[in-house]
C-alpha cells in the first residue's frame, strides 16, 4: 500500500486519494483488530467492567488538519482508565509545578505491571512514574483545590473537545469498592510521605478520573491536540503547555502500554496510553491523534484488538516514529 504523505495529507491533488487510503486502512485494521479478540479476556477486577462486550473494535483519527476518520464500534463509549492518567498528569504539572509533581512520582518505566507495589518499597522512596497506578494516585494528590475533580473535568472536556464528559457512576462506585490494591498502595504512600493529605481523598480523586466516560473521537481529538503541542489546530486555542505536552508524549513512549512498552514501541512505534477500559490514546506527532477502543485485554492490561490495529495502522500508513521500511 503507497504510505500516505508525511505532510498529513499530502499535496491538495493526493487529498482525495490519501483520505481513501486512510479510510480503507481503517477499515482493514478494525478486521485485524477482530481477528485477536478472542485471545484476550475483559477486566473483571473492577465487576462493573466485565460487562464490557469483548467483541467490540472501533477507531476514530483526528488529523490537524482538521479531517476525521472513523471505522467499527468507535462510537461506543467506555471508561478512560488509566489514559485518565495523561490528563491527570497534565493538571498536576500545571497547577502544583514541576518540582513538586517530581519530588512525588519518578521519571522511569518500571517493567512491572501497572497494579504492582513490589517496588514501591525496594526501589527510592516513591512511584517510578506517573503512568502506572501508584504514581498517578501520588501525582492526583498533588492536584490543589477545593474541587480536584472539577478541575479535572474541565480540562479532559477542553482537551477531549467534548463538552458533554461525564463520569459514569457505576465504574466509579464499583472501583471504589473493589480498589483494595491501589488503597493499599495509597496508604503505604502516606506512610513514607508521599502522600500529604488523606489518602481516601487522593484514591477518590483517581477512583473518579478514571471512569470518566469517553469514545474513540475524544480521545482522538486530545491524541490530536498532543499531535499538535498543546493546541487545537481548528481554534488556535491552547489547551495545554507546551513543555507539559512534551513530557506527557515522552511518558506516553516509555511508559504508556505500562510493561507491554518496550514491545509496542517496535512494533507500532506509535507514542499511546492504554486503560483497562479497552481504550487506547495514540499520538502521531506533527500529524494525528488516534483513538482506539477493544475492551479485550492481554494479561498485562492492554487492549488486544487495540494493538493489534494499532500496529497494523502503522505499517499500512507509515506511523512509526522512525518510520522507513518496516517489516
Ligand atoms: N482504574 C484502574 C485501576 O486502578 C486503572 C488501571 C488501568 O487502566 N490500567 O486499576
Amino acid at each position: 500500500m503507497r504510505q500516505v504523505s508525511s505532510s498529513v495529507l499530502g499535496s491538495s491533488d493526493e487529498r482525495g486519494s490519501d483520505r481513501r487510503i486512510i479510510q480503507k486502512a481503517l477499515e482493514k485494521a478494525v478486521d485485524e483488530g477482530k481477528r485477536v479478540t478472542k485471545t484476550g479476556r475483559v477486566a473483571t477486577y473492577i465487576p462493573e467492567l466485565s460487562k464490557a462486550d469483548p467483541e467490540h473494535v472501533g477507531v476514530c483519527i483526528k488529523t490537524v488538519t482538521g479531517e476525521t476518520y472513523s471505522a467499527g464500534d468507535w462510537h461506543e463509549p467506555f471508561t478512560m482508565q488509566s489514559i485518565s492518567k495523561t490528563i491527570s498528569l497534565t493538571l498536576a504539572l500545571q497547577t502544583a509545578g514541576y518540582d513538586k509533581v517530581f519530588s512525588k512520582v519518578g521519571l522511569e518505566p518500571t517493567g512491572d505491571s501497572f497494579n504492582s507495589i513490589v517496588k514501591l518499597e525496594t526501589r527510592t522512596a516513591h512511584p517510578l512514574n506517573p503512568m502506572i497506578n501508584a504514581g498517578a494516585i501520588a501525582t492526583a494528590s498533588c492536584i490543589p483545590g477545593e474541587d480536584p475533580f472539577e478541575l479535572y473535568l474541565d480540562l479532559a472536556r477542553k482537551v477531549c473537545l467534548n463538552k458533554s464528559l461525564s463520569i459514569n457512576l457505576e465504574v466509579y462506585l464499583s472501583e471504589k469498592r473493589a480498589g483494595m490494591r491501589n488503597r493499599s498502595m495509597a496508604y503505604w504512600m502516606k506512610s513514607e510521605n508521599i502522600i500529604e493529605g488523606d489518602p481516601e481523598d487522593a484514591l477518590d480523586l483517581y477512583f473518579r478520573m478514571c471512569s470518566v466516560n469517553v469514545t474513540a473521537e475524544d480521545l482522538a481529538n486530545w491524541g490530536m491536540v498532543l499531535a499538535n503541542d498543546g493546541v487545537d489546530p481548528i481554534s488556535g486555542e491552547r489547551l495545554a503547555e507546551s513543555w507539559i505536552v512534551r513530557i506527557v508524549k515522552t511518558f506516553m513512549v516509555t511508559c504508556g502500554m505500562y510493561d507491554g512498552s518496550g514491545e509496542f514501541a517496535i512494533k507500532a512505534g506509535i507514542p499511546s496510553k492504554s486503560g483497562v477500559g479497552g481504550g487506547i490514546l495514540s499520538v502521531v506527532e506533527g500529524r494525528m491523534g488516534i483513538g482506539v477502543f477493544n475492551p479485550s485485554l492481554d494479561f498485562k492490561g492492554n487492549s488486544v484488538g487495540g494493538m493489534h490495529l494499532l500496529e497494523h495502522l502503522s505499517k499500512s500508513l507509515g506511523l512509526h516514529y522512525f518510520a522507513g521500511k518496516q517489516q
